[in-house]
């Protein structure tokens, strides 16, 4: 049984991953929505409907959501900068809090039951503890992670008022690409650490700043839980799988029936200093780095265990290593050094 679904915010970096491993199971029928504030139409598949328009405009969903009578909804749509949530924290609430407000109004409107959001490591701040636990305390530290915990916290009301499951998935550094080099990160005002450092050997910038060394970990620099993107795309596609079985099979509704928040780690971190070397592996390239201040709000460390989604969702990590990792990075963006502007 093939279930139709939407992918919001499926034409950006991580979404463009999701709609990929959903068509490979089969199992789905797939839109793609994004209103390209960030997003790029190359990065939607050949045959795969693309609506552009915004989450927030009430008209354009009740359209699409009468056209193409989804079952369920992926919802990836967001700003993503936390600098710029700081500087204008009444933009993020609007796009990332009004958004999904819109957005689960038409999904009941129009009766679509299931809905996968997309949160994230910073909902946990500074974590009472490393690795951090599905279930710890959620004090964000800026508007950013503020407003995807405004989303969590809204999703268990409209669940109790409206017949809608939901699962919050949360990763933390989502990194890589897809293994065919066709689809990969292109963001204009990159700030992810991955292919910042790649900017240098690309000949990008000439060296790559690491903003403090006086950290509490080994080597004195931030630990972080990188993640490939596909095994995070991985993720959403099999917790659907159950919700099939959960459609078809009630008594499988005791077990799987249940809305979840799941932490997306590795359960193993690396420091940046690490991530560079393990892209200078990968490239070949000296790769210079510089010492700076450090910056406002960085933990120590941010490491997630994922032991729920393994247990819940069978979830498995195909990526272990870190340089395969910076090796799926390095091969998009020297086939696309600027990016899906590059000329085929
Ligand atoms: P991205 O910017 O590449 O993708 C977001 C997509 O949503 C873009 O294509 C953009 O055009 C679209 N979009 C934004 N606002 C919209 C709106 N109002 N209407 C329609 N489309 C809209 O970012 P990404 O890195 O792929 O992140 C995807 C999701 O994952 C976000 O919700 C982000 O908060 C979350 N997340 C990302 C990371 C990471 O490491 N990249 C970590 C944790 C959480």
């Amino acid at each position: 049984t093939i279930m139709k679904v939407i992918v919001c915010g499926g034409a950006g970096y991580i979404g463009s991953h999701v709609v990929r491993e959903l068509i490979r199971t089969k199992r789905y029928e797939v839109v793609v929505l994004d209103n390209l504030s960030a997003g790029h139409k190359e990065s939607v598949p050949e045959g795969i409907p693309l609506e552009v328009g915004d989450v927030r405009d009430k008209v354009f969903l009740n359209s699409v959501f009468a056209k193409h009578k989804p079952q369920g909804l992926f919802h990836l749509c967001a700003s993503i900068s936390v600098g710029e949530s700081v500087k204008d924290p009444l933009a993020y609430y609007e796009n990332n809090v009004s958004g999904t407000v819109t957005l689960l109004q038409a999904m009941i409107k129009h009766d679509v039951k299931y809905f996968v959001f997309s949160s994230t490591a910073a909902v946990f701040g500074y974590p009472e503890r490393s690795p951090v636990q599905d279930d710890d305390k959620q004090i964000p530290i800026n508007p950013y992670g503020e407003t995807k915990l405004a989303v969590e916290t809204l999703l268990k009301w409209v669940e109790q008022a409206h017949s809608l499951k939901y699962v919050c998935l949360r990763y933390f550094n989502a990194c890589g690409a897809d293994e065919t080099g066709e689809i990969g990160e292109d963001h204009a005002d990159e700030t992810h650490l991955i292919p910042l450092i790649l900017q240098v050997p690309l000949g990008k910038r000439q060296k790559i700043f690491i903003f403090g060394d006086d950290y509490n970990t080994h080597d004195g620099t931030c630990i972080r839980d990188y993640v490939h993107v596909t095994d995070i795309a991985n993720a959403h596609s099999m917790y659907i799988f159950n919700w099939m079985v959960i459609i078809y099979a009630v008594e499988h509704l005791a077990k799987t029936g249940k809305s979840e928040k799941f932490n997306l780690g590795s359960g193993q971190g690396y420091t940046v200093k690490e991530i560079v070397d393990a892209a200078r592996k990968v490239t070949g390239h000296a790769i210079p780095a510089e010492i700076k201040e450090r910056r406002a709000g960085d933990p120590d460390s941010l490491i997630a265990a994922s032991t729920k989604a393994e247990s819940v969702l069978g979830w498995k990590r195909k990526y272990q290593k870190v340089e395969d990792i910076v090796a799926t990075a390095w091969k998009w963006h020297t086939t696309h050094p600027n990016g899906y502007e590059t000329k085929k």
